[in-house]
């Protein structure tokens, strides 16, 4: 039933691009990829997790691509009360990093380990819950913002819903919508912008109330304010869990506290944005070109 459900929620949120691009969808070919790879599940369900992952040695490659690795010996630590920033130019190996978190695939070498336990040894429904992704281009549904937060848990309360939304810095603009909660979210109703709406998915991540959240990108297309306020909710949310971003811009780097820089799926350098700009070597060159830049648009 687990299985059926993820299934639904990946062809959702592939549902633009098939809208767009059908009969072309790489996007389909790479989800038929992947369930037959994951390993079954396991039964592992604690009650209590502190969330300490950890992905020690992985090699990974594509199933379509079985010679060509894209994470060669890569390794991260994520703990509960700290961000951590994964970085690199495209192509890197980030966002294959975040399919093995959601065990969309297996890596060929090393292992990933939450709790000191092998993620496959737990229940996946548990790992859901656990572990929650907001991507790069989160979906919203043609309804009212409420049932878009509740999607993430369909029996949460209306005071843990605004719970939720507080947390993750959307219940001031949602309040103000001409319905408020009751808003319709979808496109059509055109009432929530970007940056709003990244804000709503992560209320409907946090519901869940993940250990682990991952930020897939998540400020790229955001304007300033939408920024800080994604930003503000990130420092509150790692209070509770291990977060782990993929960054590009410089402002949410520098609240990371630890910065893995990934390059052609090996990290090149690690440590704080501090140190990384000490040592001169590919982060600092990353700031570097991102502030003359930054200023060129500012002329
Ligand atoms: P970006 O910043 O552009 O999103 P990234 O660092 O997230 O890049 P990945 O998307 O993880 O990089 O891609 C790493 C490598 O794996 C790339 O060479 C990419 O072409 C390849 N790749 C990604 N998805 C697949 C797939 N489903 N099948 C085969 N190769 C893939």
């Amino acid at each position: 039933e687990l299985q059926f459900s993820s299934a639904v929620e990946v062809l959702m949120s592939y549902y633009p691009h098939v809208k767009k691009a059908i009969g072309a969808s790489e996007k389909i070919f790479e989800y038929m990829d992947r369930q037959p790879q994951a390993p079954p599940e396991g039964s592992l369900a604690p009650k209590t997790l502190q969330g300490n992952l950890e992905i020690r040695n992985v090699t990974f490659a594509y199933p379509r691509r079985p010679d060509t690795a894209v994470l060669k010996g890569f390794s991260l630590k994520l703990k509960p009360g700290e961000i951590t920033a994964l970085v690199g130019p495209s192509g890197a190996g980030k966002s294959t990093c975040v399919n093995l978190l959601e065990r969309f695939y297996q890596p060929q070498k090393g292992e990933i380990l939450l709790d000191g336990q092998p993620l496959h040894s737990y229940q996946n429904q548990y790992l859901h819950g656990k572990i929650a992704v907001v991507s790069q281009e989160p979906v919203l549904f043609a309804r009212s913002v409420r049932e878009n937060i509740k999607y993430g848990r369909e029996d949460a309360t209306e005071v843990e819903m605004i719970e939720a939304a507080r947390l993750a810095e959307a219940h001031e603009f949602i309040s103000k919508l001409p319905k408020g909660y009751d808003t319709d979210a979808g496109e059509k109703g055109g009432q929530v912008s970007g940056g709003q709406k990244q804000r709503i998915a992560i209320a409907r991540a946090l519901i869940r109330h993940p250990r682990i959240l991952v930020l897939d990108d998540a400020t790229s297309s955001l304007d300033t304010e939408n920024e800080h306020r994604v930003n503000e909710a990130v420092l509150k949310i790692s209070k509770q869990c291990a977060v782990l971003l993929i960054a590009h811009k410089l402002s949410t780097l520098e609240m990371a506290n630890h910065i893995i820089f990934l390059r052609s799926g090996e990290v090149i350098e690690e440590g704080s944005h501090e140190e990384l700009l000490r040592n001169g070597g590919a982060y600092a060159q990353l700031v570097q070109q991102q502030n003359t830049a930054f200023q060129r648009n500012a002329e």
